[in-house]
């Protein structure tokens, strides 16, 4: 579950293999090694209670995934974005949102995306390659590592790794990437997320654009995970332009995946509906949506659309938003205005990435994109 070619990182290893890693090692100390990097969250270097001689072994032998290249925080400090390098250049990105409770983990299942959404950054530039288990189980790790002294700065109160730590964290697969087109990785994932870190099932979140073979695999799992479906238009013929897997997955057949989801899995699915001045924004579409949604009982989440260089179009204005939000209820569906986090630091899906690319091609350095080759 490497990406194809590459060396694994630690984050790669099950537990059974690392086992085997450190065979002639006293027993306890795959419990060390597991425990520190899963349920403490700790960097490998950190972990005193493992000999620094076979950290450095295991270091050199499963060298990180991910290296941080760049850090942005908006909102206070409450929202940070991390730009990652992989090991063959390709960049990903992740996004962490503080709340009082909790903290929410965006993250990035592909270098790219190959489902082209005509208003999403990462869709305009098309798709890289497929994250490994590894490369996915680090952006956790490396984020929740950073998270500490990013809140200490933040809340401006003595506040260490260990509280952030001990907060309930939620994860979305809403990063860079359709989850279920890299369906065997995103899973293992999952597992190590909740077998290992201890996150509950409730607490993750798969988003998908409706890639429906992979909606039937994770209804078959055993982990009834949170399912989030991003719609944004509710007939075929709008839905088709702005997300062309609707040539290949319908709405109809979407909508009857997702009631069988729910049936096995019990999980209120969740609708996303970016909002796009003049394109899905009108009374006439939120009635069109009311329809879609009230028979999987589905909850909407509308997002201020966040504008793109490669994309003419403008979020609805807030007044807009209220009203599609009204006209929703007066249909019976709830839905939910969601706050554009890090609309600063260009946290729309993909932008990061976006704009380092075009610097790095300035400078004639690093990394290529899709489109040097
Ligand atoms: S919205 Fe999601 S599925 Fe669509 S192109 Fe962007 S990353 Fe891919």
């Amino acid at each position: 579950m490497t990406a194809p070619g590459a060396d694994p990182s630690l984050g790669d290893l099950s537990r059974a293999e690392l086992g085997e890693l450190l065979d002639g090692e006293p027993a306890y100390r795959l419990d060390q090694v597991w425990d520190g990097l899963y349920r403490q969250r700790r960097p490998l270097s950190e972990l005193t209670n493992v000999p620094k001689s076979l950290r450095q072994a295991i270091g050199e032998l499963l060298p990180p995934a991910l290296t941080l290249v760049r850090t942005q925080s908006a909102d206070r400090g409450t929202t940070t974005k991390h730009l990652w390098s992989l090991r063959d250049g390709h960049l990903v990105e992740s996004v962490l949102m503080r709340y009082r409770n909790r903290m929410t983990l965006c993250i990035s299942s592909q270098a790219g995306c190959a489902m082209a959404c005509s208003f999403c950054a990462t869709g305009q530039m098309g798709f890289d390659r497929n994250l490994s288990l590894g490369e996915i189980v680090e952006q956790v790790l490396g984020t929740l590592q950073e998270a500490g002294p990013d809140d200490r700065a933040a809340r401006g109160r003595a506040i260490n790794s260990g509280a952030a730590r001990g907060r309930a964290i939620n994860i979305v697969f809403m990063g860079m990437g359709e989850p279920l087109a890299n369906y065997d990785a995103v899973w293992a994932a999952v597992e190590r997320f909740h077998g290992d870190m201890g996150i509950g099932a409730r607490h993750i979140t798969v988003s998908t654009v409706g890639v429906i073979p992979g909606i039937e695999r994770l209804a078959a799992e055993a982990l009834p995970v949170n399912l989030a479906v991003s719609l944004h238009a509710a007939n075929d013929r709008l839905r088709n332009r702005i997300a062309p897997i609707n040539r290949t997955y319908p709405l109809r057949d979407l909508a009857r995946s997702l009631a069988d989801y729910r049936r096995a899995k019990r999980r209120r699915i969740s609708l996303e509906w970016a909002m796009i001045g003049g394109v899905n924004d009108s009374d006439r579409d939120a009635a069109e949506l009311a329809a879609y949604a009230r028979p999987l009982a589905a909850h909407v989440n509308l997002i201020p659309l966040n504008p793109t260089p490669g994309y003419g179009h403008q979020p609805s204005p807030a007044g807009r938003i209220e009203q599609f939000a009204a006209e929703l209820s007066s249909h019976g569906v709830n839905a939910t205005v969601r706050q554009n986090r890090g609309t600063s630091i260009d946290a729309a899906c993909g932008q990061l990435r976006a704009d380092k690319l075009v610097s790095v091609r300035k400078d004639g350095r690093g990394a290529r994109s899709r489109a040097e080759r």
